[in-house]
């Protein structure tokens, strides 16, 4: 059969992965095909993911920061929340973002269709498209597929009310009582939003700590925070079933923390992403799916297929948009022909919850799990001006060295912005820099970013009198 398309490379999904594949690939000379199912390119991170989150996120932190000023003497009243506006507001900064790709992959000439993609032999794509299936042969292929919510089948996800992230970020009204089952990242920042626009949060958690990845201490001050606002937290509970009544959705739970409440306006699962490897006809060109759906891949991210490169969240943990793009441009490197290999030491992770808390490198569990002597210098935010001075002093910083190299090795912040200053520890960790490199680094004052040089200083012992 003749191919409607040929092409040198053929990118599957357009989400960050997908997106800065096809650019990077175009930028290099290489002729691209770029493959998304709907119509608007961005995948889930512009789409139904970081971005919109980030922007009802703002709206709950002036709501928040607002009604805080009452205390100091400046009182703005109660809000009054027009929730089409809002939306509006949350659908212009997504459209501006997913619209600026499609005149960047224009410019690229990189071609868009826009169709499920299945491969059907190594060297062969077919895309449903609106206007019929076509036909696509390549000779490099970049498979970008991501993931998707996972949907727990105790839930009647035919009922309107039972939500995933998609559904939350709608946002088509405030529901009175909100269950939100999950407490790790993207739960808890939509518990937050909601929160602070009006409804009753209960959030049901079944491991011993919210986001479960990060270390403990640096989730005191947000769980205390969120105790404050949310109408209850409970971890080590699980919700066994859920049925939808005429009142609500009635929910049983098991564990040592059971809700009083029991019926709820909306449920939000937030219980984790699961990869889209295994819907994509992988199988026809020969490349191998792990069981949950994952695809393995090399330092050049290529699949066992040597022609054919996998990338973002379908590749494995963390499922983040930066490692996505990150991968993506090795890949494509690798497709123009470049030398090209993943050896980033470190992905950083921020939750964009209030507080917001950002760690990267080894945690302090897993210094511990893997028997490595590492010392920590901390650095609590009630000794920072400028961390008084916007009465935040909950937070701190935290870093962690070899004990033997006093190189840097880990990091954890928590506190508002923690999200914008864990970059500066990333690169101390990608550079091998020691205490003494970070301490001696000239930090603007005021700033919460001080903070990251006195942690050093704590380290070092030229700070002693904190405790
Ligand atoms: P995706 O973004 O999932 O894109 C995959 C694309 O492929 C989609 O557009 C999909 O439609 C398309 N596709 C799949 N199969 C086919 C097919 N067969 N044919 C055609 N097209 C197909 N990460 C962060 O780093 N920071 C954040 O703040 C953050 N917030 C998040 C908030 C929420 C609510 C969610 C759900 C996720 C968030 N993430 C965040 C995670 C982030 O969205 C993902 O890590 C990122 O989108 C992964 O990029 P990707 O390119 O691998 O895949």
């Amino acid at each position: 059969r003749k191919a409607d398309i040929e092409c040198k490379l053929v990118v599957l999904g357009s989400g960050p992965g997908g997106y800065s594949a096809a650019f990077r690939a175009a930028d290099l000379g290489v002729d691209t095909v770029l493959v998304e199912r709907y119509d608007s390119l961005g995948g889930v991170c512009l789409n139904v993911g970081c971005i919109p989150s980030k922007a009802l996120l703002h709206a709950a932190a002036v709501i928040d920061e607002a009604a805080a000023m009452s205390a100091h003497g400046v009182s703005f009243g109660a809000p009054k929340i027009d929730l089409d506006k809002l939306r509006s507001f949350k659908t212009k900064v997504v459209g501006q973002l997913t619209g600026g790709l499609a005149g960047m992959a224009r410019a690229r000439k990189v071609r868009t269709v826009t169709g499920t993609g299945m491969f059907v032999s190594p060297h062969e794509m077919e895309v449903r498209t609106a206007e019929g299936t076509k036909l696509i042969r390549f000779e490099h292929a970049i498979i970008a597929a991501g993931s998707q919510s996972v949907k727990l089948p105790a839930f009647p996800w035919d009922d309107e009310r039972v939500v995933d992230s998609t559904g939350a970020l709608e946002l088509k009204d405030v529901p009175k009582n909100l269950l939100v089952v999950g407490g790790g990242i993207i739960g808890l920042e939509m518990a937050t939003v909601y929160s602070a626009l009006g409804s009753a949060v209960t959030v049901v958690e079944f491991m011993d700590q919210l986001i479960p990845g990060a270390d403990a201490d640096l989730i005191k001050p947000l769980a205390k925070r969120l105790g404050g606002k949310l109408k209850g937290v409970h971890l080590k509970t699980k919700v066994v079933s859920a049925k939808a009544t005429k009142k609500g959705i009635e929910v049983g739970y098991e564990g040592d923390s059971i809700p009083e409440t029991t019926l709820f306006d909306r449920v939000l699962v937030a219980v984790g992403r699961s990869p889209n490897g295994g819907k994509i006809g992988a199988d026809k060109a020969g490349v191998a799916v792990t069981e949950r759906g994952f695809i393995n891949v090399d330092t050049q991210m290529r699949t066992n297929v040597p022609h054919i490169y996998a990338i973002g969240d379908l590749v494995g943990q963390p499922m983040l948009a930066h490692k996505a793009t990150h991968e993506a441009h090795v890949a494509a490197q690798a497709v123009a022909g470049l030398k090209s290999h993943f050896d980033a030491r470190v992905i950083p992770s921020v939750a964009y919850t209030d507080p917001e808390i950002a760690w990267v490198g080894v945690t302090e569990r897993e210094a511990k799990e893997k028997g490595l002597k590492v010392g920590v210098g901390k650095f609590p935010w009630a000794a920072s001006g400028r961390a008084i001075g916007i009465d935040r002093t909950e937070g701190f910083t935290k870093l962690i060295f070899d004990e033997e190299t006093h190189r840097i090795v880990g990091a954890g912040i928590v506190g508002v912005h923690a999200g914008d200053l864990i970059s500066e520890l990333a690169l101390a960790i990608e550079m091998g820099s020691e205490a003494a490199d970070i301490a001696l680094t000239i930090h603007p004052h005021p700033t919460l970013g001080e903070s990251v040089g006195m942690a050093a200083e704590v380290y070092e012992g030229t700070i002693t009198d904190l405790y």
